[in-house]
């Protein structure tokens, strides 16, 4: 990607090297925090329903926020820098496009962490993938996701590093627009488990088509796109698919489990995205056809 020219975000923590503190930390005693935990966040991976997310948002079982020490990453750090960076233009570009609508962008915070740190929505695991907490609005990653995504997933590129980070906050996107609210509430409403796992699909792809919308107006305006470079964010979608990860686990596919859509789903969806830079194509709770 071109980003030299870029600014970096003011609104990057980095907690990296921190313990995680307070009551969190982990012992026997916090299995059950870490089910509310697992509950609680949008996770990019791990397959979390919302429903059990969103249904906890309303009662009194999620822990107050922690107080944490704000640092900023150091400024010879490669790979914090580009996180910044990416993090910044999802802040101009999402700032445009909600003047467009009347409405104001209030941006999330990114926060670096490694192993485990807490969070508003309890505490945030590594292994659990990067994701975004809509209690504090924040999203969080320990960049050595970026290391499994080369490895584990085959999907290399800084698109495909940005990629992640602007699906994250398309669910942020998604909490000021009042959809997480909707779906919680409609997830309230489902019957069962398969409606509610549908209803994940449809939030995580409408994620996946803003972090496209992020991608071309970022493009448009900045040129920060390389030849190439959207294939690899494509392959990375490609790779994350629900279809592809069963596959890969299990050797089978219950497309009824599916909580993030499949491969070909999420290549559509951010493809949407990518091609029209308009977020009012990304009505992923309007169409009969995903
Ligand atoms: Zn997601």
């Amino acid at each position: 990607m071109r980003l030299d020219d870029e600014r970096e975000s003011d609104n990057v923590e980095d907690r990296r090297g921190e313990s995680s503190g307070g009551g969190f930390s982990l012992g026997v005693g916090h299995l059950s925090l870490g089910g509310i935990v697992l509950a609680l966040v949008i996770s990019y991976f791990s397959g979390i329903s919302p429903s059990t997310l969103l249904s906890l948002f309303s009662g009194g079982s999620a822990p107050a926020p922690q107080v944490v020490s704000a640092h900023k990453p150091p400024a010879n750090d490669a790979m914090a820098t580009f996180v910044s960076k990416v993090l910044a233009d999802t802040e101009d570009t999402w700032q445009v496009i909600f003047r467009e609508s009347k409405r104001e962008y209030r941006d999330p915070k990114l926060v670096l962490f490694t192993g485990t740190t807490s969070t508003a929505c309890g505490a945030g695991k590594a292994a659990m993938g990067p994701f975004y907490c809509p209690l504090d609005e924040k999203v969080y990653i320990d960049l050595a996701f970026y290391q499994e995504l080369k490895d584990r997933f085959h999907a290399p590129g800084e698109f495909a590093e940005a990629y992640v980070i602007a699906h994250e906050v398309g669910h942020h996107v998604q909490k000021l627009l009042g959809i997480s609210d909707k779906v919680r509430a409609a997830e309230e409403r489902a019957g069962n488990q398969a409606q509610i796992n549908a209803l994940s699909v449809r939030l995580e792809l409408q994620a996946d088509c803003f972090a496209g919308v992020w991608g071309k107006r970022a493009d448009s305006m900045q040129h920060i796109i390389e030849p190439g470079e959207i294939n690899e964010a494509l392959n990375a979608a490609t790779a994350i698919g629900d279809d592809r990860l069963q596959q890969e686990a299990q050797g089978t596919i219950r497309p009824e489990t599916f909580t993030h859509g499949s491969s070909a789903q999420r290549v559509r969806w951010f493809k949407r995205g990518m091609e029209t830079g308009d977020p009012n194509q990304c009505n992923t709770f309007n169409t009969k056809t995903l």
